[in-house]
């Protein structure tokens, strides 16, 4: 029998409140409370032993010599770019589809982001790094979007070629795995928000890891200075006559609140994530061979794994749905759910922000993308597709493997892609679709 889409007055799906369990995110012990109540109650907000312990338990975990702990994901990676020698001239390829955080902080090197295209998993296309590559490219920012972990095999390949550094941010996708190896070990330098909508999530911090001691000490001595007199940057490198005060001209210092709740998190984070792929990889399952929507996700038996599955999406084919948008999509589906899950577009593609057009930070007139370029990068981020960006929505982040619960959210998107007839005569207008966010997807 064939049933009416609740977007056109037919029963929905969904007709109570799901268990707030199956969402919750993260989860808060007494552990985590007991840890953050000893660091007010001690004032140790502002030292340092907290949070070298967690650097330390996090370096050995990820499997890196060395971590440094920053107040936010943004500065790690600006740190990043700093402890890999960005400068003023130097270029660095990024792709367009991410989250500004991973490529903006180029404004205070005047260095020039690059915008790569994004293949259908909406990752960094290997294939048109090269289109990308100058003799000025420094650099490439790649970044595990919504836990998909990048073809590292090609993209390091690249690197190799054309002697390029390359930093990760591992923002979206802590604790992945790439053919058995964690996300965040390929490039010279990862850094990653560790914020608390992230799937690792420690209230505002960020981290930096990598296994050059070089690096290590740059991404010290931009945002840090007390490390500095402690002697971490030793006599060998160039910055020692400089500790004491941070290069960067910002200062970096996690709050101990959220590396002491960070410690914490860490010792569960890699069974709460098991538990979250196996709910994540259901959903998928049930719903294989759909027309118009496929998974976002890697083959688990290669060895490559999602992390905590941040912020979880699908792609969207509309040819198989006769056209539908899928912002018309999305509406059929969030009236069968009651929720506010199932948006479209996820972050909108950064090569069409205007502040990397015109913007022009240090009133040198001239758009600081292009500061120090002869490149005209506009005409170049033609070369990115961005109608690809309206082509994905996001789906539930479960927690936990609540199957009958999974099943029904499966179920709503399977009613809707099945009806998707009904919705035709109702998409009012198919072209405007383009939606999206500059930050973050509402989730859940
Ligand atoms: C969140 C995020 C950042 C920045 O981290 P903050 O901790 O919010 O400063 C950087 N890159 C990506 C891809 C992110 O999602």
């Amino acid at each position: 029998m064939k049933k009416t889409l609740a977007y056109l007055g037919g029963e929905p799906v969904i007709t109570e409140k799901a268990p707030a369990e199956l969402f919750r995110w993260p989860i808060i012990t007494e552990e985590d409370e007991a840890a953050a109540l000893e660091v007010i109650r001690s004032n140790a907000f502002s030292g340092i032993d907290i949070t070298e312990k967690f650097q330390d338990e996090f370096a050995a975990w990820i499997g890196t010599k060395y971590a440094v702990c920053f107040c936010n994901g943004t500065l790690s990676l600006a740190a990043a770019m700093f402890s890999i020698g960005l400068g003023a001239g130097d270029e660095i390829i990024c792709p367009t589809k991410t989250y500004w955080g991973s490529i903006a902080q180029t404004v205070t090197f005047g260095a020039t982001p690059v915008f790569c295209n994004i293949n259908d998993m909406l990752s960094m296309d290997p294939s048109d790094i090269e289109r990308c590559i100058t003799e000025k490219t420094k650099a490439l920012m790649v970044v595990h979007y919504l836990a998909y972990p990048a073809d590292m095999d090609a993209i390091m390949a690249i690197a190799k070629k054309h002697d390029l550094k390359v930093i990760e941010d591992v923002s979206h996708a802590q604790g992945g795995l790439y053919k058995g190896k964690r996300l965040g070990t390929f490039g010279d330098v990862a850094a990653m928000s560790l914020m608390s909508g992230k799937s690792f999530a420690a209230g505002e911090l960020g981290i930096l890891v990598t296994d050059d001691r070089v690096c290590y000490e740059r991404a010290l001595a931009y945002a840090h200075y007390e490390r500095n007199n402690k002697n971490y940057i030793t006599e060998s490198t160039d910055l020692h006559p400089y500790s004491g005060i941070a290069l960067g001209g910002v200062k970096g210092r996690a709050n101990q609140l959220c590396s002491a709740m960070a410690r914490v998190q860490l010792k569960y984070y890699d069974e709460r994530c098991k538990k979250i792929r196996e709910a994540m990889n259901y959903f998928w399952d049930l719903l294989e061979g759909v027309p118009g929507i496929r998974a976002i996700r890697v083959d688990e038996s290669t060895g490559s794994n999602m992390g905590g599955w941040y912020c979880p999406h699908g792609a969207y084919y509309p040819e198989e749905l006769g056209g539908l948008s899928v912002g018309k999509f999305c509406e059929a589906v969030r009236a069968e759910i009651g929720g506010d899950t199932c948006w479209e577009g996820g972050n909108y593609c950064l090569h069409t922000h205007e502040a990397f057009h015109t913007f022009d930070f240090n009133h040198i007139g001239k758009p600081t993308r292009m500061a120090y370029s002869d490149r005209d990068m506009v005409a170049e981020d033609a070369f990115c597709r961005p109608s690809l960006e309206k082509y994905c929505f996001s789906i539930p982040w479960f927690k936990h493997m609540d199957k009958e619960w999974i099943e029904k959210y499966a179920a709503a998107y399977r009613k809707v892609a099945q009806n998707y007839k009904d919705l035709l005569p109702l998409d009012d207008d198919p072209s405007d679709n383009a939606r999206g966010r500059w930050y973050g997807t509402s989730n859940q």
